[in-house]
């Protein structure tokens, strides 16, 4: 079947009108997008300066930059590290990356010098881009990278020991020569290695090809059937993560749409944006419209939002309290909601309509092209309609899959057994040796064969981590997080490198980190501390010890001393008996 849930195999198939994907192998998702009709003129405005950036100068500048790229070395394959906050720029730098059949991998400017240095360190970058702003804490995690200054063309003089080998300014202003060479990119090759924590452990690299780009800007373009090019959005989802990067440095982009970029989120600043420039669509995450919702009064008096026709939520659940508190506030904008994760490309599921968002709860229908199950976590058993468990995806736009790699090749390079995330399960050699002869699939983090393996599937399907059912419409709903993941206003906080640096310090013995519900961000970390003998461990000591190592989303904001942390007999935190001890008094 074509759509809906299938009961021979106990598979959902979206219900949405599959959408074509070109099947050529040697095509870039750089070359996808500049080859798409755009009819709106203006790509790019910067809401700060008014400063705009004309589709013609933007294809113009990716010609230059990845020109000048091409001539400092940079070929397929290589890393490229990009630390900016949102700007006209960003789409710029990581067109050419990808042109070129390299890398690019993103940090959270928020992100500490440390924090950096780790992500340096995995991916290993050959050359960086950032802004003067932020350049003394890349040279700060790490002082050989060579780095290309994200300059305002005005000329910044900035007194910097950083090894800066050019500006994105000079490059832009390169004339592009007719005749060069690049090496052919197939839709195989890695695009981005953006970072996320999966359903265990710390943040690691999650491997998209330009296939799965390609997949996403493709579902993008046809979700919202913006090809006229009539549309404003405005910016305000970090470009870094996948939903900013999904959205603005290529999706809405092919569309031909005008972008309306503000480098950080503040509401009078978003908002005066929409009234100044008539912008109708707006993506947020679901602070913000609680935000919104609070202060609607103020808001109203004070500016006209009534070219707004929607808003675009995802990233995390969304309550029937504020769907309902925003659409009585804002009557003329249709709410809708997006369902993805960093490993998915930004796709899994969404709301059309309002009506669809109406149906209370439900994160929407599966996405075209997309399969979903729904499994069991304790029996491994895929449930029909209505029954809760994990969701698993399988999609064009799921990162990329191991299916070059034969059986032995794949057991060669990563195979050793290692803890599963449930229940301390271990992928024994048998499990694998069943995929003997065929093609082996599985969801691959950048170097990390532990995280590579335990994702595992012989068939192709992402595990979510998130606790789901489906309805008998095919709607998804998600119920709890089976994973770690904590989500602070949309940002990932991994609760293994809070845990991590907690036992670092001198008098703590043992510490598990779990998330706190909260209306006005969604979850915060929670520290249950177990403190050495003797100690008298204050709980600011132990926030203050970590807001000192971590960027501000990733700080403890409650703490609690324990006995004995619980654990499982294989030795794994039960943090569902921790959520619940913490909340019990809510
Ligand atoms: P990230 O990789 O940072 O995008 O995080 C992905 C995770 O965010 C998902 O696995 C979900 O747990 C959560 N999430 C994203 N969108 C939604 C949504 N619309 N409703 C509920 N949870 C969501």
């Amino acid at each position: 079947p074509r759509s809906g849930f299938c009961k021979s195999n106990s598979v959902f198939y979206s219900k949405r009108k599959p959408i074509p994907l070109p099947q050529t192998d040697f095509l870039d998702v750089t070359t996808f997008i500049l080859s798409r009709p755009h009819h709106g003129k203006t790509a790019f405005i910067d809401a700060a300066t008014g400063r705009q950036l004309s589709f013609k100068d933007l294809w113009r500048a990716v010609d230059s930059v990845s020109m000048c790229l091409h001539d400092m070395g940079i070929r397929k394959g290589q890393v490229i590290l990009l630390l900016s906050p949102n700007s006209i720029f960003f789409p710029i730098v990581c067109l050419s990356v990808m042109w070129l059949g390299a890398i690019i991998t993103t940090t959270n400017p928020l992100n500490t010098p440390r924090e950096i240095a780790k992500q340096i360190a995995d991916s290993k970058p050959s050359l960086a881009f950032t802004t003067p702003e932020l350049v003394s804490k890349l040279t700060e995690s790490s002082s050989s990278l060579p780095i290309v200054l994200i300059d305002d063309e005005i000329g910044t003089s900035i007194k910097t020991k950083a090894k800066i080998v050019s500006t994105l300014s000079e490059m832009v202003k390169r004339e592009p020569r007719e005749s060069r060479v690049r090496e052919r990119v197939n839709q195989n090759d890695t695009a981005t290695l953006l970072y996320s924590s999966g359903t265990t452990g710390e943040s690691k690299g999650v491997v998209s090809s330009h296939k799965n780009l390609i997949a996403m800007v493709q579902t993008i373009v046809e979700r919202f059937r913006l090809n006229e090019g009539s549309h404003k959005f405005v910016c305000t989802v970090p470009m870094f993560h996948i939903y900013g990067l999904a959205a603005f440095a290529t999706g809405i982009l092919a569309s031909g749409s005008t972008i309306i970029v503000l480098s950080k989120f503040e509401m009078g600043e978003m908002l005066s944006t929409i009234e100044k420039y008539q912008a109708t669509y707006l993506p947020l995450v679901p602070p913000i419209l609680v935000a919104m919702i609070n202060g609607a009064d103020q808001i109203r008096a004070k500016y006209d939002l009534s070219s707004l026709q929607s808003v675009l939520s995802g990233g995390a659940p969304l309550s029937k309290e504020v769907i309902e508190g925003f659409s009585n506030n804002y009557p003329g904008v249709t709410i809708l909601q997006g369902y993805g994760l960093t490993e998915s490309t930004g796709i899994g599921a969404s709301t059309d309509t309002l009506e669809e968002s109406r149906r209370y709860g439900t994160a929407g229908l599966l996405s075209p092209n997309t399969e979903a199950k729904i499994v069991d976590p304790e029996s491994g058993k895929a449930l029909p309609v209505n029954q809760t468990g994990e969701l698993w995806l399988r999609a064009p736009s799921v990162m990329k899959v191991l299916d070059c790699l034969s059986w032995s090749q794949f057991a060669a390079k990563y195979f050793r057994p290692c803890p599963s995330y449930q229940q301390g399960k271990t992928w024994m050699l048998q499990d694998l040796q069943k995929a003997r002869g065929t093609k082996v699939y599985g969801v691959c983090y950048f170097s990390n064969a532990e995280a590579t393996s335990s994702a595992i599937d012989s068939e192709g399907w992402l595990r979510t981590g998130d606790l789901c059912y489906i309805d008998d419409d095919g709607f998804i709903f998600v119920v709890d997080r089976l994973k770690e993941l904590i989500k602070y206003k949309g940002y990932q906080v991994p609760p293994a490198e809070l845990e991590a640096l907690l036992l670092a310090h001198p008098e703590i013995s043992d510490a598990a980190v779990i998330s706190f519900p909260d209306k006005n961000v969604g979850q915060f970390p929670m520290a249950y501390v177990v403190r050495k003998a003797g100690s008298n461990l204050s709980e600011k000591a132990v926030q203050d010890f970590i807001a000192g190592q971590v960027a501000p989303y990733k700080r403890i904001r409650r703490v609690a001393f324990i006995a004995a942390i619980p654990k499982n007999p294989s030795g794994k935190i039960l943090r569902k008996d921790l959520i619940k001890l913490a909340t019990s008094k809510l």
